[in-house]
């Protein structure tokens, strides 16, 4: 008899980051699509792999160590989901935990500026979303629709917390460069994160794969048909792997994903060798 071929969702959030879910519902809500290889890629923080890694076992997940880090490439904010990486490695550890602490203090710079904007915000109840996890736009998305100062989380994005509107403030960032040495020297994987969604991608991906990066998420629900077809091709022409996530937030955005993108275990074989 053949072996049934498993599928793998390596880009998730829970509320360990800016999601809704927690790692247990996430793995369970996963199992019940036929998603049986999951990584867990809160931006800038590992807890959910360690809260999750004893139930995802003992229920039959394999379990990917993963993290989306923030990097800057020609000011563009680019994303690179991190795989397979020693999940104790103290270096690392201490990055994310740094990028945790001015997530922080940018949070609060936004909500001064949504403040002389004339859209207060109680910064306890920002932290009560928040509760400790890595602090991101859509906690304070969802905290202007709760006060109802926008009617949808992407209205909050689109009309406040984006580049260019009011409230926006970057964040520290890695170079790629950096991004992929800690990553490497964590004997990881890079990935890098919906291709599509950057301004000019198609001449900015590949100067980020030349920069060392070793995928590209050629699966992920923004990714439309064309520009698949082309990332595709840019991996086999560079050698990239490739890879696929649903990028499900729970309730942080006005569409949940899990689900809508399952990767055949076949193709994400040289992160799970590393396992
Ligand atoms: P930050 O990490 O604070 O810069 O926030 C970026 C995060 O905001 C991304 O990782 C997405 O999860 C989220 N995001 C971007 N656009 C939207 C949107 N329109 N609605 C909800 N969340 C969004
Ligand atoms: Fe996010
Ligand atoms: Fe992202
Ligand atoms: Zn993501």
């Amino acid at each position: 008899m053949p072996t049934p071929v498993r599928y793998a969702d390596l880009h998730l959030h829970t509320f360990h980051s800016d999601g809704t879910r927690s790692p247990r519902e996430v793995i369970d809500l996963a199992r019940s699509h036929g998603i049986e290889i999951v990584g867990i890629s809160d931006h800038d923080n590992l807890a959910a792999f360690f809260e999750i890694k004893g139930y995802a076992d003992s229920t039959g997940v394999t379990l990917v160590p993963a993290t989306e880090l923030s990097a800057e490439h020609r000011g563009v904010d680019v994303h690179i989901l991190a795989y397979a990486f020693d999940p104790v490695d103290e270096h690392m550890n201490q990055r994310l935990t740094s990028f945790r602490r001015t997530r922080l203090t940018r949070g609060f710079a936004i909500l001064d500026k949504l403040l002389a904007a004339g859209f207060p915000l109680r910064r306890e109840r920002v932290q009560e979303l928040c509760a400790g996890a890595s602090m991101g736009r859509p906690h304070i998305a969802r905290a202007l629709v709760e006060a109802g100062h926008v009617a949808s989380l992407n209205e909050a994005f689109d009309k406040l917390l984006g580049p260019g509107c009011p409230a926006y403030v970057g964040k520290e960032r890695f170079s790629v460069r950096e991004a992929v040495a800690m990553v490497k020297r964590a004997g990881g994987l890079t990935s890098v994160a919906h291709p599509s969604l950057y301004p000019d991608h198609r001449k900015l991906v590949p100067e980020v794969i030349s920069l060392g990066v070793d995928g590209i998420e050629c699966y992920h629900p923004d990714v439309d048909e064309k520009s698949r077809e082309f990332y595709l091709d840019l991996a086999a022409a560079t050698g990239a792997m490739v890879t696929g996530g649903s990028d499900d937030h729970g309730l942080a955005k006005d569409e949940e994903t899990i689900g809508t993108v399952k990767v055949p275990e076949s193709l994400v074989q040289r992160i799970l060798q590393r396992l």
